[in-house]
């Protein structure tokens, strides 16, 4: 069981098949560490969002700010649990790619050691393809910084906008 307070405690969307794999693992996480899952979309509720995108890719974009750095330690151990499972986990922010902005996150994630991609504002989804990465699952708490309001991802996700 876990200790954290009810105002450490973060609320997270998922709204896909909760047999597919790589939801089970982190569903798991998220229940030892006291999180909330929920499939209904309330942004008002909503902390972060789980959106499956691509299902043979075994990649997993994880947002930086007011996501991993919303509960570092949770993400770390997720990081290293991910990759044990066999899947390539990274982090991909909106930040400008700056050395400050990647020796923080850097620093902070040494131990996970996984790649940072910083898109300088650019829309994620379109940033990643463009050097050829495919999607398994994005973890972000912001998710028009993926692909924007109009995307396929949001309502194939049960996210109306
Ligand atoms: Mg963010």
């Amino acid at each position: 069981m876990s200790t954290k307070d009810e105002d450490d405690k973060l609320t997270f969307f998922y709204s896909g098949d909760p047999d597919i794999e790589i939801f089970r693992h982190i569903e798991t996480s998220l229940q030892e560490e006291g999180h909330y899952v929920v499939e209904f979309y309330n942004e008002f509720l909503i902390d972060i969002y789980l959106l499956l995108d691509k299902l043979k890719s075994n990649y997993i974009a994880i947002d930086w700010d007011n996501t991993i750095s919303a509960d570092q330690e949770f993400f770390i151990d997720l990081i290293l649990k991910l990759k044990k499972a066999g899947y390539s986990p990274f982090v991909c922010s909106l930040r400008a790619p700056d050395k400050d902005n990647i020796r923080e996150i850097r620093d902070i994630l040494e131990i996970a050691n996984i790649p940072i991609y910083l898109t300088n504002g650019k829309p994620k989804r379109k940033y990643l393809k463009s050097l050829g990465i495919k999607v398994l699952l994005w973890i972000d708490d912001f998710y028009p910084g993926i692909c924007g309001d109009s995307c396929k991802l949001l309502p194939r996700n049960n996210i109306e906008v």
